[in-house]
């Protein structure tokens, strides 16, 4: 870094150097103008001196004046491009002689033409200057009018008085320098100049400034107000006017600066011009001098140190890549560090987290375990309730009946009453068992095919004492026919859930009508058994805990009555491993409906035919009322022909609707082959309608759509069979003695 610093101190160094060198070249180069001036003023002074010399009150004749304008003519050419006006003016201040210098061409002004100087500024100090003093005016802009000549014309006058041998006055030798010659020597150099190179006069005006052009001559104007040097470099003014040269750093930047003497302040001068003879000065009142300075603002330091800024920024650039590189491995590991921490905070957080949800699900455990001692322990108790209520009637009955002299009714009384007991004490004991073994998932299942029908009717039949007891009607629903109500499944079971919802059903109805049976899905997947009450009813709140097991116990169930809690969750258990669920939907006081499904595993059984088909015509001696229903003529003609030989009435129909109005004009068919493509009402529909009033007569489906789902539909639509068309006798035949055989 101090590398780098030093470098900027160096340029900074050579900064200056270079400000210095361009001055001193300036300075160099405007003496030399000016000591030409000067040579050729003192020249000409000595030329009008000795002309002068003659006499005290010497005039010059108009030869004489003739002769020393042609001499200033002569020395003039030469100087044409800087010179304006070369005057003579005499003791008055009249004009005497007066050499116009206009562009390239060389005047002498005519004598009518002379002016009355006196008056003017440079001839009133030039009447005081001693000989050999040399009079130079302000560096000003030529004035013609009392207006500032335009364009600018940059004007130094630069005169020595003229005095005969007893130092009278004698006149004045004044030439009209153009400014404009220093000023572009002073151009000359000024682009070297990397700072702002000004040229001031020694009041502080500008006559050059590259840092404020419109700074300008500024002086020359009364309407504006000059601005000098010290209004702008108010705290530099003085070090730069009161010392020669030198150079100094302002808070505004590096000021370099220099002094142009007209005349060269050492005697050099005046030795080289005339070997000590002359004292040339300049006048002491005007003490005139100029200054160069360059002024290298601080903004252009900072413009060229700028590179080596660059360089100092790609250093610095270089070690911030490094240290942003290293921070960046630093934060990399801190990120690690972070990430890690982060990670074990994430970590701790899901240790606590799964440890709350432990905590949670040990605490829902420890509840359940809790819960099942509670229910556990209510079980027990609620079992025992349960077994001694049986046992003490078993017990009680039994002692009773050992009393002597019971008549035989009584007997038959006491022992109903242990065998009802006993059976209690039975059902509760096979539940428990039940329950222990789905608990320990020890339940077999023991498929095969049976007829569900079959099934609920032993259920209806069982039931049917009990609900008349109660004064309850109980109703049974088969949606299948029994060839397609045989299916593949765990009867034992199956039978189990029901039973246990019928039972509950009676148990918690008191009135109304039970009605239970089965219809099976769209998809024909599953079967969906129904027991549907008009009793109590179950509160929102306890619907899904009566199928877990003890429930009832622990539930103050008002409701309840006489059971241990474990029908509904063996029904439960049951269920689910016959592969299907179980729910309720019930509202308390209007009664419940229990749901439950299993796949519907149809197992078809074809029916065994006789072996001989004419042994079968001698047997099946039946004539049957038969209704053909097809919308097609020949399906129906055809029809008519192949049952001909079974029946003793034929009607045919066209369409559903009149099938169904022909079912009801003829309520002794026995058999309907029902078409299941037809107009209007379909062959579905109109089975349905049928069955609303007609249960018994037979329905054959007779389709076109081979598919397996007519099959299904039609028998759940409650057709009792399906032939698939084009029929033949002989299927006819075969269906017909399947329904009609004895
Ligand atoms: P319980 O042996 O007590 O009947 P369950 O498991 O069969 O035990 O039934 C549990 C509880 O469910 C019963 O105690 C009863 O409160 C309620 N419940 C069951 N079936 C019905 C129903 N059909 N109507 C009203 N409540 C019922």
């Amino acid at each position: 870094m101090k590398f780098y610093s030093l470098k900027s101190a160096n340029e900074i160094e050579k900064l200056k150097i270079q400000e210095t060198n361009v001055l001193e070249l300036q300075k160099t180069a405007i003496d030399k103008k000016l000591k030409v001036i000067i040579d050729d003023l003192l020249l000409l002074a000595e030329h009008v001196k000795i002309a002068g010399e003659s006499g005290a009150d010497y005039q010059y004749d108009a030869q004489e004046l003739e002769n020393l304008e042609n001499e200033f003519l002569a020395f003039g050419i030469g100087k044409k491009r800087y010179y304006d006006q070369l005057r003579y003016l005499d003791e008055n201040g009249r004009e005497l002689v007066r050499i116009n210098f206009t562009g390239d061409t060389v005047k002498t002004v005519e004598r009518s033409e002379l002016q009355d100087k006196s008056a003017r500024y440079y001839f009133k100090d030039l009447v005081k200057l001693e000989t050999d003093e040399i009079y130079i005016s302000p560096f000003d802009l030529n004035v013609e009018h009392e207006q500032v000549e335009l364009p600018y014309k940059p004007m130094l006058r630069i005169g020595t008085p003229l005095r005969d041998k007893d130092n009278k006055f004698k006149g004045a030798l004044i030439i009209n320098y153009l400014g404009e010659d220093i000023l572009s020597t002073f151009d000359i150099y000024s682009p070297q100049s990397i700072g702002h190179n000004m040229l001031l006069n020694s009041r502080g005006f500008w006559l050059r400034n590259s840092y404020e052009p419109e700074a300008e001559w500024s002086f020359m104007f009364d309407s504006i107000h000059p601005v000098s040097f010290k209004d702008v470099f108010a705290n530099d003014e003085a070090s730069v006017f009161n010392q020669e040269k030198g150079q100094l750093i302002s808070s505004k930047g590096i000021l370099t600066f220099q002094t142009i003497y007209p005349i060269p302040k050492d005697d050099d001068y005046s030795v080289a011009m005339n070997e000590g003879a002359r004292n040339i000065k300049v006048a002491p009142d005007e003490g005139r001098y100029w200054k160069l300075v360059s002024f290298l603002e601080n903004a252009q330091i900072r413009a060229i140190l700028k590179p080596l800024q660059n360089e100092r920024n790609m250093f610095i650039l270089v070690i911030v890549a490094v240290a942003m590189v290293f921070s960046l491995v630093v934060s990399k590991i801190r990120l690690n560090e972070i990430d890690a921490r982060n990670n074990l905070r994430e970590l701790n957080s899901k240790l606590e987290e799964k440890v709350a949800s432990r905590t949670e699900k040990y605490l829902e455990a420890k509840l359940k375990a809790e819960e099942n001692d509670k229910l556990k322990t209510a079980f027990l108790a609620n079992m025992s309730h349960e077994i001694r209520t049986p046992m003490s009637g078993i017990m009680g009955f039994a002692n009773l009946l050992k009393q002597p002299g019971l008549t035989g009714e009584q007997q038959e009384k006491y022992i109903d009453l242990i065998n009802r007991s006993g059976n209690r004490m039975l059902s509760l004991i096979s539940d428990i068992i039940d329950i222990s073994r789905i608990e320990s998932g020890n339940v077999k299942l023991v498929v095969s095919p049976g007829n569900l029908n079959e099934l609920l009717d032993e259920c209806f039949n069982f039931f049917m004492p009990e609900a008349e007891a109660k004064n309850v009607d109980l109703k049974l629903t088969k949606a299948l026919t029994d060839k397609y109500a045989i299916i593949k499944t765990d009867h034992e079971k199956l039978e189990g859930v029901v039973m246990n919802l019928i039972k509950n059903a009676i148990k918690y109805t008191d009135a109304g009508i039970i009605e239970f049976g089965y219809h099976l899905t769209e998809d024909e997947a599953e079967l969906i058994f129904f027991v549907k009450d008009t009793g109590i009813g179950i509160p929102e709140n306890r619907k899904a805990a009566i199928f877990e097991r003890f429930v009832q116990a622990d539930i103050e169930d008002k409701m309840a009555r006489e059971g241990a809690g474990l029908g509904l969750s063996i029904a439960k258990g049951f269920v689910k491993i016959l592969e299907g669920k179980i729910w309720v939907e019930s509202k308390e006081g209007e009664g419940s409906i229990f749901y439950f499904t299993i796949p519907y595993k149809h197992v078809n059984v074809t029916p065994k035919l006789p072996e001989d088909a004419i042994s079968i015509e001698y047997k099946f001696n039946k004539k049957l009322k038969i209704l053909i229903a097809d919308d097609d003529d020949v399906s129906c003609q055809l029809l008519t022909n192949s049952v001909s030989d079974f029946a003793s009435q034929v009607v045919s129909v066209n369409t559903g609707s009149e099938a169904v109005k022909a079912c009801k004009a003829n309520p002794d068919l026995d058999l309907v082959l029902m078409d299941i493509r037809m107009p209007g009402t379909n062959g579905y529909h109109a089975t349905k309608k049928i069955r609303e009033f007609n249960k018994n007569v037979v329905i054959i489906a007779q389709t076109a759509f081979a598919f397996t789902g007519d099959k299904k539909r039609s028998i759940v639509a409650g057709c009792n069979d399906y032939i698939p068309k084009p029929l033949n006798k002989e299927e006819i035949e075969q269906i017909i003695l399947k329904y009609f055989l004895d």
